[in-house]
């Protein structure tokens, strides 16, 4: 779908609007067009959610307002197959019962089976019929004993136990890489350059490609979440799916970004988390690990990481990242990427990140100061 953007008019515009007045992100319903004040509305609405700010409401910003409707309390909640329900009052719920110390999986915002499950226990201790639907009396017993039982973080100290007894070995791990965008018209940031035309697409699926071979020779299994020129476009949504699937250890999604103006540059690194204290930890390590080496090793301008909401990072089950490898819209950064010698310096860095990841090497050996053979020697001596 198009993004609904400013000038634009008609009964989505309204709907838009009725939405954040509800949220008192607007104070003037006015009639059904995209003005100014809507686009500051929309603006602030994207950064409170964790969301890519554009002021333009595409379909990740349509889904989340569409869930934003929602108050905790308002509907009554179930597991229903196959459309689950979605919002954040399902959020809220989910982050509710995990400070509880319930597991319901990462707050993803989907009333699935397994937060289902997570009622039905907490029901069942509680002493109510464990139906796993939360409905009047199910909220009123969260309300009564929520704010007296907090846990901390078990989702995330579960996610990084998994990773901790997984082992310090890169042999038989499944990793997934995903190059971003490719596929129909979604050629990501395109930058035309005399004759040549720089595309986003192109550039993320070589990094992909030199990565996979520099990974599955380390003894990885290697999966891309596309090919060099898919037929069709991918979302974010249809490649977390994927890696679910594949049963992945790790994900990382590979981007370039792009910028009205020609100063912007630089790397930047993201994993999940709301920015409120719901924060994948292993996916926040694997984000540091990474940005700091890339930016050590090839001395790219540090935009630091960010936790975010997107949906691959929601949505996938294992230790995501997405790293956006400088601005193809700086003449900086594009001389850079356009050079193979270059991006083999990148996937270097990205290759020594997921080692550090498995095989914590910080207090041996200096970021960005040793190349992966001695890294992999180490490896082989503790083995
Ligand atoms: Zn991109």
């Amino acid at each position: 779908m198009r993004s609904i953007r400013r000038g634009d008019t008609g009964p989505a515009v309204s709907e838009i609007r009725s939405i954040l007045t509800v949220l008192e992100l607007l104070s003037d319903p006015e009639p059904d067009l995209f003005d100014e004040h809507l686009e500051n509305a929309v603006r602030a609405f994207q950064q409170s959610r964790g969301l890519g700010v554009d002021g333009m409401v595409g379909d990740e910003t349509w889904r989340a307002l569409d869930g934003a409707r929602w108050r905790l309390g308002s509907r009554t909640l179930f597991h229903s197959v196959p459309d689950a329900l979605t919002g954040e009052d399902v959020r809220a719920l989910q982050e509710r019962l995990l400070e509880m110390g319930y597991d319901t999986g990462r707050p993803d915002s989907v009333y699935g089976a397994r937060t289902a499950h997570a009622v039905a226990q907490f029901q069942r201790e509680v002493g109510l019929t464990p139906d796993g639907s939360c409905g009047p009396q199910t909220m009123k017993a969260l309300r009564r004993l929520g704010r007296k039982v907090v846990g901390g973080r078990p989702q995330w100290l579960r996610e990084a136990e998994a990773f901790r007894q997984s082992g310090p070995n890169l042999v038989g791990k499944t990793i997934v890489i995903d190059p971003g965008h490719g596929g129909g018209e979604d050629a990501g940031v395109v930058v035309p350059d005399g004759p040549l035309r720089w595309t986003e697409a192109d550039l993320v699926f070589d990094l992909a490609a030199r990565l996979e071979g520099r990974l599955a020779a380390a003894g990885m299994r290697v999966h891309l979440t596309r090919g060099p020129s898919p037929a069709e476009p991918m979302s974010g949504t249809e490649r977390a799916a994927l890696a679910n699937t594949l049963g992945a250890d790790l994900l990382i999604s590979l981007h370039l970004d792009g910028q009205d103006t020609p100063a912007a540059e630089g790397v930047a690194t993201y994993h999940y988390g709301t920015g409120s204290g719901s924060s994948s930890t292993v996916g926040e390590r694997l984000a540091n690990l990474v940005q700091r080496e890339i930016v050590v090793r090839t001395g790219m301008h540090d935009c630091r990481t960010h936790a975010k909401t997107w949906d691959l990072l929601r949505l996938t089950r294992m230790p995501t990242v997405r790293v956006d490898l400088g601005y193809l819209t700086s003449p900086v950064d594009r001389e850079r990427l356009i050079n193979p010698m270059f991006r083999e310096q990148i996937v270097e860095a990205i290759l020594a990140a997921v080692q550090r990841m498995y095989f914590p090497v910080e207090r041996d050996v200096p970021t960005g100061s040793i190349d992966v053979r001695q890294l992999r020697m180490a490896l082989a001596d503790r083995a």
